[in-house]
């Protein structure tokens, strides 16, 4: 129904290879490649589903851990979640050894003046020109080749307060990239790719880490915490995997491809509940006039046809709800959060009116 090929503007479009009725779905995303829902929610959305019952707590634990940090809304989304999400067993003990540790550094940072550490990697002359940013992840890995990572971290001063300092924000995106590696750790050794699941399917989407440093500089530190605190506690087997190339490959394509996981019905008051990410879904780029909605049924995305697609003409989605913004505003804000200059039919008409 649609082919992905290059766009007369750059990067990678979905292009009708023939004529499609109003109505149409074009494609299903099954399930996110990887997600996390936001600490501030876990209790409160299923693990599975994604349902949000207003901040009502969901019951339903993972058997056999104590946290895990996954609450369902029924007995079915928890044997679904073990079934789809997590067949080989390979993803619960780093979710749970994640979580145990996140329970550790919270208690000790209650009890002591952990978590303040005063040696920056990111100084206040950094210069982000040029190979700095190569440079300075080469100097983390440096520190950690030399300060072995796996025996007890939390007690190696220089990683301990780092990791002790972490946000809920960076726990968040550990669980992000977690859910990744053990991807690509089952995909190396047991070969179980379902489409949906490549690491290099993940790996060719665009990845925006220079456009996210350049506007917020902080989030270097950050991202240099989180794989500091991934290396010190996913288990050894996957410690070939959790590379400074791996662990920023999903923080560059994260910050420009995540979907968002929205309270339903969504309206302009749902909360974002937390991130998703469908590599097959990205290739849709965004237009201000767009011809497929996306839609959420559960952990699935939907992108069906809002008008008749003539043969050839381009697919494309909304990334935001901005549709009844001002042309100016919309520009602004795809340009902070997508990084480009909306050059759609629209935007270059009302521009041209508003000049
Ligand atoms: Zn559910
Ligand atoms: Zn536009």
């Amino acid at each position: 129904m649609f082919e992905i090929r290059p766009t007369a503007y750059g990067g990678r479009g979905c292009f009708a290879t023939c004529e499609i009725a109003r109505g149409t779905r074009v494609h299903c995303a099954p399930t996110p490649f990887t997600a996390v829902i936001f600490r501030d929610f876990r209790k409160e959305v299923c693990g599975y589903c994604f349902a949000y019952d207003l901040g009502r707590a969901w019951k339903i634990r993972l058997r056999g851990t104590e946290i895990a940090g996954l609450w369902f809304c029924s007995e079915g989304c928890r044997e679904r979640w073990v079934n789809e999400e997590d067949p080989s067993g390979e993803l619960v003990p780093v979710l749970e050894l994640i979580e145990q540790t996140v329970a550790l550094a919270r208690r000790k940072l209650q009890s002591s003046k952990a978590g303040e550490y005063d040696e920056d990697f990111v100084t206040e002359d950094f210069s982000f020109e040029d190979d700095a940013i190569e440079k300075l992840w080469e100097q983390v890995d440096g520190l950690l080749t030399s300060n072995s990572v796996t025996a007890n971290p939390l007690r190696n001063p220089i990683l301990k307060n780092r990791i002790l300092a972490l946000e809920d924000i960076e726990y968040d995106s550990a669980r992000l990239i977690a859910v990744a590696i053990v991807r690509l750790f089952l995909e190396t050794y047991t070969g179980s790719t379902p489409p949906w699941f490549t690491w290099s399917g993940f790996a060719g989407l665009e990845s925006h880490e220079k456009d996210l440093i350049n506007r917020l500089p902080a989030l270097l530190e950050s991202h240099i915490r989180v794989y500091i605190f991934l290396k010190a506690v996913m288990p050894k087997k996957f410690q070939a995997f959790v590379t400074s190339g791996n662990v920023r490959a999903v923080l560059g394509r994260e910050s420009a491809n995540a979907f968002g996981i929205w309270q339903l019905p969504l309206t302009t008051e749902s909360e974002c509940l937390g991130s998703s990410i469908f590599p097959s879904a990205s290739y849709f780029n965004h237009s201000c006039d767009p011809n497929v909605m996306k839609t959420r049924t559960g952990r699935q995305m939907h992108f069906t046809t809002s008008r008749f697609v003539k043969k050839g003409e381009e697919l494309c989605i909304s990334y935001g709800m901005m549709l009844t913004m001002a042309a100016k505003a919309r520009q602004d804000l795809l340009q902070e959060q997508w990084y480009f200059k909306c050059g759609c039919g629209r935007c270059t008409i009302e521009l041209a009116t508003a000049a």
